[in-house]
């Protein structure tokens, strides 16, 4: 069993924690809110006071942070943008293994491997799939950057946490899927609540549509598990008021990852654009903190 400190514990890390948690292992668990370390105890876990407290003597440091400043302020520090706060790296033990499970920039997830690796310590990108409910159930995808040596070592670990885990390649292989995979999802969620609305508004019910759609050629997993309109589903986050998913603005950040990642190798990707000005559109109407599938909200006939 492995000593493990955990960070980063909101809708996403808090349940992963408990997972590693109820399988035995020793997760000493933090978060800037004191409400989400009261979560992961109830769940079996300790309580760290910091982050360092939670780096001590852990062989294993999962993360799961909003995005890439967060992740290289954490374990660089703010040095390089003025800042006098240190890293964390220089408070894990030699021979550590980093797992960061947020969605970042694959060039983030480089340089803090990098730095990382010159301290003695390994370093993989793992971010996943699957969701708030994957994530309680232990059923998330890791798509994993880094070597097959610290891959191994992670397994063990990933698998109380997920049923499927893919290498995709080098340090930052695992984002550069991910930001794939999430402007597919981002797409796929605005054509499946444009189609719901396009029903609705012809005086269809959207539950026997969105059944017909799941069973015919537009069959997605937005329609399997994830519908945007509430009432559909009873476990979605439309169902609970487009709380405790995935937020809109988490969403608009993949999308801008994706774009940044097509502007460097010239890529086009037409669809994907439109769905970062769609959500842009969306937060800045106010529902930044909403779950992305609040989007169906720009396309309901109001009244
Ligand atoms: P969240 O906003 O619910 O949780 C993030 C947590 O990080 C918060 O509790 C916050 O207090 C904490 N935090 C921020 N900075 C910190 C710091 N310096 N030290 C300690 N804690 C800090 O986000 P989430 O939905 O759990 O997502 C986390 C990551 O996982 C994001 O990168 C997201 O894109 C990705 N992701 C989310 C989902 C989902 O369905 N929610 C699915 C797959 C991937």
């Amino acid at each position: 069993m492995a000593n493990i400190g955990f960070i980063g514990l909101g809708n996403m890390g808090a349940p992963m924690a408990i997972n590693l948690a109820k399988a035995g292992h020793s997760v000493k668990a933090f978060d800037l809110s004191q409400e989400a370390v009261a979560k992961v105890v109830a769940g079996g876990g300790a309580a760290a006071s910091s982050a360092q407290d939670a780096a001590l003597g852990a062989e294993i440091i999962v993360t799961m942070l909003p995005a890439s400043q967060h992740v290289e302020g954490l374990f660089l520090g703010n040095g390089a943008s003025g800042g006098s706060q240190p890293g964390l790296l220089q408070h894990i033990a030699k021979g550590a293994l980093i797992i960061d499970s947020s969605t970042i920039a694959a060039a983030t997830s480089q340089k803090v491997a990098k730095a990382a690796e010159a301290s003695g310590i390994g370093f993989i990108d793992a971010p996943v799939s699957g969701g708030t409910g994957g994530a309680i159930a232990g059923t998330l995808t890791f798509m994993v950057g880094g070597s097959a040596t610290h891959l191994e070592r992670a397994r063990p670990l990933l698998e109380k946490m997920g049923k499927n885990i893919f290498h995709a390649g080098d340090v930052g292989a695992g984002q550069t899927a991910k930001i794939c995979n999430n402007m597919l999802l981002g797409i796929l969620m605005i054509g499946t609540s444009e189609a719901i609305a396009l029903g609705v508004a012809n005086g269809l019910d959207p539950k026997v549509l969105s059944e017909i759609m799941r069973r015919s050629s537009g069959g997605n997993w937005a329609l399997e598990v994830y519908n945007p309109c509430p009432g559909v589903q009873e476990a979605s986050a439309a169902t609970r008021g487009y709380t405790g998913g995935f937020g809109t603005d988490l969403m608009l950040k993949d999308l801008g990852l994706a774009q940044e990642s097509a502007m460097t190798v010239k890529a086009s990707t037409p669809l994907g654009g439109m769905a970062r000005q769609l959500y842009a559109a969306h937060s800045i109407a106010g529902h930044g903190g909403e779950d992305f599938s609040s989007v169906i909200k720009m396309l309901q006939k109001k009244g």
